[in-house]
């Protein structure tokens, strides 16, 4: 039989690739490495003539992509001497760093809005140990209150700001071309601090600078109407959506989204909460394939625009990038799902239902 050796996590697979001081320690969950699910029950009921396929990036050690940004800069963090490191979060952001501040043993501090956040993204921040600090005010404003902060005491900010993230996280396009074996025609995100799809941009283009694929991808960024500063030009003083994890009115990363859409020949729009929460039902019944609701987002944004006639994907290879798991947000899930049928323990009660079949 073949010698396989285990998966290392992402620091180790690709760190030739990866800007990290070199002798940082590697602070590592063993995050990357996420399914490629080729979705052709969805693409058909969504109307797409694609070849699709769903990066899963729901099944990382805290349920999201942010582990892959995370180990990096934490990494650093712990290299450059940090005993504690801070970040404002929807929920994803502060589960992250919360973990992998634990495994450094380092304290984590995250600023979340009161009463936004995803119940399991609160519930693992607190398991994990971090010193969780809801404010009276949305992402934008804990993310302004963070950069103060780290002005003043001895604390490493944790966010997308930081460059070891997007080092990280890049780490997702070197991993989509290694599965696919080639460059997909098009990536389809959800878009909300622009973190993201900033840093698949940096992993295809240094890919295709080594020469490992021969082309780059376009991108559709995706945003929910209610946020969707990079769709109207201008920040959204109070964005809403069903989406939480991209409920942000002002992304950090903006100039170097709009600059990566517009070199990739890309697009972004914005969908309306109800067609993402359809879509990311039909993603679970139609494929097995449980997220949160912001990453329905981007197929939710693709459906949209071919059915519209605005873009054609006939033919094309599409990765959709699912950034976070469905445990996430129960809350939403039962909202959406509805709730289980109460019967007797008894094989008449239970008849009725298998005759259906
Ligand atoms: C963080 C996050 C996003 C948005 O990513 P950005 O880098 O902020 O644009 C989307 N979906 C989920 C589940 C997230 O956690």
């Amino acid at each position: 039989m073949e010698e396989r050796s285990p998966w290392p996590g992402v620091i180790a697979r690709y760190r030739p690739l990866i800007r990290l001081t070199p002798d940082a320690p590697v602070i590592t969950l063993l995050e990357g490495n996420t399914p490629l699910i080729p979705a052709p029950r969805l693409a058909e009921a969504l109307g797409l003539s694609c070849t699709l396929y769903l990066k899963y990036e729901g099944l990382n050690p805290t349920g999201s992509f942010k582990d892959r940004g995370m180990t990096v800069a934490v990494s650093q963090a712990v290299a450059e001497g940090a005993r504690a490191v801070i970040c404002a979060s929807t929920g994803n952001t502060a589960a992250s760093a919360a973990a992998y501040a634990a495994r450094a043993g380092v304290r984590g501090i995250v600023v979340v809005p009161g009463g936004k956040i995803a119940l399991g993204k609160l519930a693992a921040s607190l398991a994990y140990g971090a010193q969780v600090l809801a404010i009276e005010g949305s992402f934008d404003d804990g993310l302004r209150l963070v950069r103060e902060a780290v002005e003043r005491y001895p604390v490493a900010l944790v966010n997308s700001l930081n460059p070891y993230r997007l080092e990280g996280q890049k780490t997702a396009a070197f991993e989509v071309c290694d599965q696919l074996g080639d460059t997909p025609d098009w990536l389809v995100l959800p878009v909300g601090n622009a973190g993201n799809i900033t840093a698949y941009w940096m992993g295809f283009t240094q890919y295709h600078a080594m020469g490992q694929i021969a082309r780059l991808p376009r991108l559709l960024g995706v945003q929910a109407e209610g946020a969707a500063p990079l769709v109207r030009g201008h920040p959204i003083p109070h964005p809403e959506t069903v989406a939480t994890a991209i409920r942000i009115g002002n992304p950090a990363r903006w100039r170097e989204a709009a600059a990566a859409l517009e070199e990739s020949g890309g697009q972004v729009v914005a969908v309306p909460d109800e067609a993402i929460l359809r879509t990311w039902s039909l993603l679970a019944r139609t494929e097995g394939v449980f997220v949160e609701p912001a990453s329905a987002t981007g197929l939710a944004g693709l459906a949209q625009e071919v059915a519209a006639g605005r873009l054609s994907v006939q033919g094309k290879v599409v990765v959709a990038v699912l950034t976070g798991h469905g445990l996430k947000d129960p809350d939403t899930a039962m909202q959406q799902a509805g709730n289980p049928t109460s019967i007797p323990a008894t094989l008449e009660a239970i008849a009725p239902y298998l005759e259906q079949i």
